[in-house]
């Protein structure tokens, strides 16, 4: 029996080239699909110190913004699958293959999951001298004003996009958007005054929340958020059963050999119990996955369950790209 364990053992080993078996021996690069210093790279720069320690080589993160995100995907999708290029993405990889009618790729089939990291509340916010001073208030200001109103996102597909189309919906009225390359882009232009609000993950809302530089009208989660207690939820302010949650996953391509993932995998689920990203994920208002979740399985059904989710929200609310 042992014999024959031994034996599975060694022609796995075989079967396995040598480079998957000595990953990493170089530098690995996470893609990040939005530009630096948002709510994206945020989680990206957190994990990817840890991620480095176990794996005892650097993980530099590269921005690859535009698109929603799908220009950073479909460069991943398309890398050599060893494991040297990995993708950092949140809901978006579910929800690109509704709105974009020539998606370079397929979420579900050309990517190994990683593993999930955290899920992220959304927080409807605006430029600090926007007039609306509540969410009732908000709703009859940009109905009276939809001509004028702008709302920036960080394009199609990204959470902001999809937060600013749930609540057009949802008030049943259309704005003009603006599109950014992220939204750490539109956090500067929201203090600066250029355009007027959006939706955004509090790990890139939370400080200028509470230092008073934009205004907030709600939380997008069922519950109030220890950061942020005195912000009532959406559904609280008026907007019944209103509800987003980001969730981050990690993914390599293709292809990439299962060892290698695994040692991905490994290093992601230290990184999530490091006690700096655990405490920053906190004061941002997250927190990381569960171990059990940080999987590549767990990470394959979200992304399904997901996909089904907002189909059809998007095809009803008749978005698309081409
Ligand atoms: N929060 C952005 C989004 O709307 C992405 C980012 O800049 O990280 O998806």
């Amino acid at each position: 029996m042992n014999r024959a364990l031994l034996l599975l053992g060694l022609v796995a080993l075989w079967a396995t080239p040598l480079s998957a078996q000595n990953f990493p021996t170089k530098v690995v690069t996470m893609v990040v699909p939005f530009t630096a210093g948002g709510p994206t790279d945020t989680v990206a720069r957190l994990i990817a110190a840890p991620m480095s320690k176990v794996l005892k080589q650097q993980v530099i993160v590269e921005n690859v913004g535009g698109a929603g995100g799908t220009i950073a995907a479909a460069r991943v999708a398309k890398a050599s699958p060893d494991g040297y290029t990995i993708l950092i993405h949140h809901i978006g990889m579910s929800t690109a293959p509704a709105l974009y009618r020539k998606l370079p790729y397929k979420p579900l089939e050309d990517f190994e999951p990683i593993g999930l990291i955290n899920e992220v509340p959304m927080t409807l916010v605006s430029r600090r001298d926007f007039p609306p001073k509540d969410l009732k208030d908000l709703i009859a200001y940009v109905k009276a004003n939809k001509d004028k109103v702008t709302y920036a996102n960080a394009g199609l597909g990204a959470a902001s996009h999809l937060c600013g189309m749930l609540f057009m919906t949802t008030i049943q009225t259309d704005l003009t958007t603006v599109p950014y390359k992220g939204t750490a882009d539109v956090i500067k232009d929201l203090l600066g005054g250029q355009v007027d609000f959006t939706c955004d993950q509090t790990t890139n809302t939370t400080s200028q929340i509470k230092a008073g530089r934009i205004k907030v009208y709600g939380v997008t989660t069922k519950t109030r958020l220890a950061s942020l207690p005195n912000i009532p939820t959406m559904d609280e302010a008026g907007l019944k059963g209103f509800e987003v949650s980001v969730w981050h996953g990690l993914y390599g391509p293709k292809g990439t050999p299962k060892p290698v993932i695994e040692t991905l995998t490994k290093a992601l689920q230290v990184a999530l119990k490091d006690a700096t990203v655990k405490q920053r994920f906190n004061d941002l208002g997250t927190e990381p996955i569960a171990e059990k979740r940080a999987t590549p399985e767990a990470l394959r059904t979200q992304l399904k369950t997901e996909t089904d989710r907002w189909s059809p929200i998007i095809k009803k609310a008749g978005v698309y790209a081409d």
